[in-house]
């Protein structure tokens, strides 16, 4: 029987609507074998996850997914077997924190000029956790009626050139792949099919990544088409990076696909679980 590892999911902690607990039972439910948590800017789902996962043939990779600035874009590196008491990690994430708490009243203000009206309050209701999200806007615009879907409110609001959009000040590349080597991680470029970068743009990124000490890309991932895999597949190979594969769970009722239920790397991806950081 084939391992399944998915390597790249959410909880309460940041934007994804299971607990620690739940998602880990969720997990288990899903027969999977290796998860990696990897919530957004923050680890503190981390210890939960952990307890929950006590007494079940289940792995849990500590994890984290990291907002990335890079030539003005946003970019998501995930931090893989880190050691979430690194207190580089903590301090640099501290300061990620409070520019979401900043970033969530300023969306809010952009949206009350838009004439939508108690949006932080509003979307404060969706959270659970340390982190402000967009997504807690997104549930909290649909929900009153302001878009259709979660999918919807990412076309008409929060992003570049409409309402609610505020742009990203997260870390620098270079901050960001210095955290998490310095918590003993192995750093991922998450999704990068997503960003919908020219060829050109792409490579600019994976070579500075490498140069900075970066080492893998998410091949598979649940936002990537059977193309975007195999155009990864070949630019991991060209750039000797290790690959990885996640859902990027987020909740069972919207979002990609879900947890455990992703194709397999393709045979000729060297797997990420034999990158000599990988450690359980
Ligand atoms: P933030 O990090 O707070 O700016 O929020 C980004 C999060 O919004 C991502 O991690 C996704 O979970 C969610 N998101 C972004 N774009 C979309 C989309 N088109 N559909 C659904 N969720 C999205
Ligand atoms: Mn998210
Ligand atoms: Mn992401
Ligand atoms: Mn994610």
């Amino acid at each position: 029987m084939t391992i399944n590892y998915d390597l790249h999911s959410h909880s309460t902690a940041s934007d994804g609507s299971f607990s620690p607990s739940e998602l880990i039972r969720h997990a288990v439910q899903q027969k999977v074998s290796f998860l990696a948590l990897t919530d957004h800017d923050n680890t503190s789902g981390l210890t939960e996850a952990s307890n929950a996962a006590i007494g079940y043939d289940l792995n849990l990779i500590p994890g984290i997914e990291i907002s990335v600035t890079w030539n003005k874009q946003t970019v998501h590196v995930l931090g893989l077997c880190i050691d979430p008491s690194n207190e580089v990690l903590q301090s640099g994430l501290a300061n990620l924190m409070e520019y979401r708490d900043w970033r969530a009243t300023e969306i809010a203000k952009r949206l009350d000029k838009a004439g939508i009206t108690g949006a932080y309050e509003g979307a404060n209701k969706y959270r659970r956790g340390r982190i402000f999200s967009r997504t807690h806007f997104a549930r909290f615009l649909v929900d009153s009626g302001h878009a259709k879907s979660i999918r919807d409110v990412f076309k008409h609001y929060l992003v570049s050139n409409k309402p609610g959009y505020v742009p990203g000040k997260w870390a620098t590349l270079e901050e960001c792949l210095s955290w998490i080597n310095l918590a003993g991680g192995i750093a991922v470029i998450a999704h990068p099919a997503r960003y919908g970068f020219t060829a050109t743009r792409l490579r600019k990124l994976l070579s500075e990544f490498k140069d900075l000490g970066g080492s893998a890309i998410e091949v598979v991932s649940g936002s990537h088409s059977k193309d975007d895999v195999r155009y990864m597949s070949e630019l991991a190979t060209q750039y000797e990076f290790y690959s990885s594969c996640g859902s990027d769970f987020h909740s069972t009722d919207n979002q990609y696909i879900n947890l455990g239920k992703i194709p397999a790397l393709p045979d000729k991806c060297q797997a990420i679980w034999e990158h000599p950081n990988w450690h359980i």
